[in-house]
This record gives structure tokens, C-alpha cells and sequence, in this order.
């Protein structure tokens, strides 16, 4: 029998995913990817000896990411994950600090120092996230949403109070307050809503499945960054016999029977399509509010130093900086994320240096194009000013930087809107609101054979996410060509 033509658009980490599992069930599979590299947003470069990742740099749910290599018979390429129990070091305008450990009674003692009633805040909080996740998160990612009623009958398998419990959330914000009595700790919670490029007043309190979720399955260092886990994912594909075809930015037209897609000119048949492109624009949705973009400097410091793997230096008022993100503006103080992966990996620097991967949110640029050329010139400044503010920033929380820090790079939400990201969002769709996540486009493309992959679509942004949203789209797939042999 003919083998089934699949064509996949885009090769992020949602694409070779879909490609990867689409070729195992025996599809020819021909992957388009406008750029010269796979792995869309999940890059490294090499600067100086020095291994940055410019794009994703924490890990959790790491059985989804075994689970695909296991499912693509390329286990021994995946590169070495390695947990880690101090996830996360949190700086506070006022100096205080707290840090977030796998072990909640760690947690909790570091939380008691703040204030010592918040320990038992810590227990009430993650009790309730968890019961959130069960309640909600796990219906939702462990099937492609499809509407309300399905995603309600798989909620209502879990009981009627894990329905209540669903019609009660408020904002990320509100649970945050319900459970602690710091500011400092209302961050922490706040700060999971930037994970899907929202804020924290706006949001719903699911999202704090995501802490509950780094609490429960860990937070994860990929050996090499995640960089290296994108090239062993394109390593994988490519033996399983994809068709890879770098440097070519393609469109799909629908045609009588499947599709054609390719270069405007070079288009070739297709059974069918699924697109790892963010489906807002080709779904007529282009006008939506975007998630927020993001500004990352790369620093190479003189010096290996004592520093956290993750830490984030919160500012003093992070309402005022989501009305302004959200505003359109940069923030006048902006909260500072730093990955410093050398802590616990050698291969990342050699001896006597530091990486440093730093990041501040940014507002999405406009889409209107005369708006985006102004937009993208304001960032020439723009970008002077953070990076004087990180610069300012990070040796006030860690003294031992201050001199030895030197900029080796810079990414813009124009370098990301340039690879393709919608107003250079990286999250794409933006899900403020209880209802927001269940807005979120869908998987099936709304035509028979189309199919989207990636941050953009259900279940959202993450490495772990938009794998999962790959390999329901190769099922998906896969089914649709099952039916039309
Ligand atoms: C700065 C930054 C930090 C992040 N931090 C984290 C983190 O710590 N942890 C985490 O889990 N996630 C993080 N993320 C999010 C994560 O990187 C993304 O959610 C994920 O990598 C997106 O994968 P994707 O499948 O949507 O594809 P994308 O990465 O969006 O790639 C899409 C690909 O499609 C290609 N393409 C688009 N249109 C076409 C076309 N017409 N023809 C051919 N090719 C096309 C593009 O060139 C691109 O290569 C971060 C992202 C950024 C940018």
C-alpha cells in the first residue's frame, strides 16, 4: 500500500515531536522548517566556551520527555536529566530572600523565616494546588480538549467536588492571598503565571498547578540545556527517516483531497498537515491579545561563583509591572530571571567562568505593521535601558558579580518575532480569564487533515506541554489517515 504523505510545518519542539511519532507509525513524514536549525525557540549558542541556552532553561515533568524518547526508540540519545532540590532562590526588593525546595518542609521552614505563619501557608497553598491539578489539571492535559463537554466528563469522573472547586477559582492572585500574608510570598505564587505569559491578577488560580506540579515531579536540568535536547529530538527524527528540509518556509492550501504544502511555488501533495507555525493568525485570530514576549541577555562572568541554578529578583510593586507589560510598555522595574546551569553542570563552562542566561518579561509588540516597525526601532533603546537594569540589578542581590560580568548577547522580542512568534509572544494565545485556558485554539485545525502542534495551542507553552500537544496531534493524525486508507 502507498505510504500516507504527512507534512509537517515548522520544526519546534511541538513539530518534531509530531513528526518524530508520525514516521514511527510508518507515515512518510516531510518536515518544513523556515530557519537553518531545528528546535524553534529551544536553542543554544556557544560563546567563548561558554553554553547558553537562548530560550527554554527549566525542566519538570520529565517522564513526558523519557516517555517521547521511549516512544520514538531513541532513549539512548536523550541526554541526561538531573533533578534538582533547590529549585528555585527568590531575591525581594526589600532584601529578604526565600527559596523553593523540592522537600515542601524545606519550603516551608524557608517561608517561616519571612514570617513564621506563612510555613503553615506554604502547606495550605501546595495542598490546594494539588488538589487543583486533580481536580482540573489532569483532565485537561491528558486528552486533547475538544469542548466543554468532554473536558466536564473527565473532570466529573474525579467527583462533584472536584466540579465546585472548578466553578470557585478566581485569579492566581486571589488564591495567593488567600494563603499568605506577605507580599513576598504572593509573588512567588503570581510569578506562575508568567510560565504561559499572563499576569497574575488576571490569570486563573489553575494555574497553580504549575507550582504544584515543580513540587511533585521536580524541576530538571537537561545536561548540555535544553539545546541539547532539541538536537537530540532532531537527531531521533532524522533516523526515523523524516524528510528534513531547513531554510524553507512553507504555506498549506487545501485541496480537494488533503492538502498542498511548500515554499509558495514549490508545493507538493500532502494527505495531511500539521502545523507547529502559531495557529492564531490561520485560524482568523490574529487580532487577539497576545502573551507576553520576554528580553534575554547572555553574560559571561569572570569566575566560577556560588550562584543559584534559578533564581528570580522580584521588583517592589509587580502589579504596577503587569499594567505596564500589559500596558504595552516595558516595565519601569522590571522583576530579573537569571539561570545560571553551571551550578550543577560542568559541561556548560569551562573552568573559572560562569554562563549566565537572564530574562525580564516584555510586552508583545504590536501586529499592525507600521506599529511593529515603530515598536521594533523603540527596542534600539529599549534594550539599552534593561540591560543596565539587570546590570544594576543582579550584583545588588549577589555582590561577587559586580565587575566580572561581561554582555556576550541579547535577544529581543523583535529576534523573536523575526523566527515567527506572533508579535514576538512567545506563548502566543494569551489565557486571561477562568475561561481562558478552555479558549485556547485547538488541536484539530477545524479541516479534515489539519492539525496544529506547539505553544500556541491546547494544552499550552513548555517543553513538556508542547510535546504532549505533538504527540496528540500525530494520534489525532494518524487516526484521520486510518480512516481515509
Ligand atoms: C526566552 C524563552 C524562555 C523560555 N523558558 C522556558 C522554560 O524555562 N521552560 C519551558 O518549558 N519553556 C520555556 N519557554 C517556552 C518554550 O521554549 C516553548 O513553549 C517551546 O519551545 C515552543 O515550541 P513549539 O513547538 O511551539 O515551537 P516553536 O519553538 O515556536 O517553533 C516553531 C518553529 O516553526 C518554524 N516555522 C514557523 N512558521 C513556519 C513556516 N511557515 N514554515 C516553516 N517553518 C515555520 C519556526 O521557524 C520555528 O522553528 C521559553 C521560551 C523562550 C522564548
Amino acid at each position: 500500500m502507498k505510504a500516507t504523505r504527512v507534512a509537517v510545518v515548522g520544526g519546534g519542539l511541538g513539530g518534531l515531536t509530531a513528526a518524530g511519532l508520525l514516521a514511527r507509525e510508518g507515515h512518510a513524514v516531510t518536515l518544513f522548517e523556515g530557519s537553518s536549525r531545528l528546535g524553534g525557540k529551544a536553542q543554544s549558542v556557544k560563546v567563548d566556551g561558554l553554553t547558553l541556552d537562548t530560550g527554554p532553561t527549566l525542566l519538570t515533568l520529565p517522564h513526558v520527555v523519557r516517555g517521547l524518547f521511549e516512544r520514538l526508540g531513541a532513549e539512548e540519545l536523550l541526554p541526561p536529566l538531573s533533578e534538582l532540590e533547590e529549585q528555585c532562590t527568590y531575591r525581594f526588593a526589600d532584601g529578604c530572600g526565600f527559596v523553593a525546595y523540592r522537600d515542601v518542609e524545606r519550603t516551608a521552614d524557608s517561608a517561616g523565616e519571612l514570617r513564621p505563619s506563612e510555613r503553615r501557608g506554604v502547606h495550605g497553598f501546595y495542598a490546594e494546588a494539588e488538589s487543583i491539578w486533580r481536580a482540573a489539571g489532569e483532565p485537561y492535559l491528558e486528552a486533547p480538549f475538544e469542548g466543554m463537554g468532554g473536558f466536564m466528563a473527565r473532570v466529573a469522573r474525579r467527583g462533584v467536588g472536584a466540579l465546585a472547586r472548578g466553578m470557585t477559582l478566581a485569579t492566581l492572585d486571589e488564591l495567593a492571598r488567600a494563603h499568605f500574608k506577605t507580599e513576598h510570598l504572593r509573588q512567588f505564587v503570581g510569578r506562575f503565571a508568567t510560565y504561559t505569559g499572563a499576569s497574575p491578577y488576571e490569570a486563573s488560580a489553575a494555574y497553580a498547578l504549575i507550582p504544584h506540579i515543580e513540587r511533585a515531579y521536580g524541576v530538571h536540568h537537561v545536561r548540555g540545556g535544553i539545546g541539547a535536547l532539541a538536537e537530540a529530538l532532531g537527531e531521533a527524527v532524522r533516523r526515523l527517516g523524516v524528510e528534513v528540509r531547513l531554510d524553507m518556509r512553507a504555506r498549506f492550501t487545501r485541496e480537494a483531497r488533503g492538502y498542498r504544502v511548500g515554499p509558495p511555488g514549490g508545493e507538493e501533495p500532502f494527505d495531511s498537515v500539521v502545523v507547529n507555525a502559531d495557529p492564531l493568525d490561520s485560524l482568523g485570530r490574529g487580532g487577539e491579545v497576545l502573551a507576553l514576549s520576554g528580553y534575554v541577555l547572555l553574560l559571561e562572568v569572570d569566575g566560577r561563583l556560588a550562584l543559584p541554578h534559578h533564581a528570580v529578583l522580584f521588583s517592589s510593586d509587580y502589579r504596577r509591572e503587569f499594567t505596564e507589560l500589559f500596558g504595552g510598555q516595558l516595565a519601569s522595574e522590571p522583576t530579573v530571571y537569571f539561570c545560571n546551569p553551571s551550578a550543577t553542570d560542568d559541561t556548560v563552562a569551562p573552568p573559572g567562568k560562569t554562563g549566565l542566561f537572564v530574562m525580564v518579561n516584555a510586552p508583545a509588540m504590536p501586529r499592525e505593521p507600521a506599529e511593529a516597525e515603530r515598536a521594533a526601532a523603540a527596542w534600539e533603546q529599549g534594550a539599552e535601558r534593561v540591560k543596565e537594569q539587570i546590570l544594576e540589578r543582579l550584583p545588588r542581590h549577589f555582590p561577587s558579580l559586580r565587575g566580572r560580568m561581561r554582555v556576550v548577547g541579547q535577544r529581543t522580542p523583535v529576534d523573536l518575532a523575526a523566527q515567527g512568534a506572533p508579535g514576538g509572544s512567545i506563548y502566543g494565545f494569551l489565557p486571561h480569564g477562568l475561561f481562558g485556558p478552555f479558549r485556547r485554539p485547538r488541536i484539530r485545525g477545524g479541516q479534515p487533515g489539519l492539525f496544529f502542534a506547539g505553544g500556541g495551542t491546547h494544552p499550552g507553552g513548555g517543553v513538556p506541554l508542547v510535546m504532549l500537544s505533538g504527540r496528540f496531534a500525530a494520534e489525532m493524525a494518524s487516526a484521520h489517515l486510518r480512516r481515509g486508507a
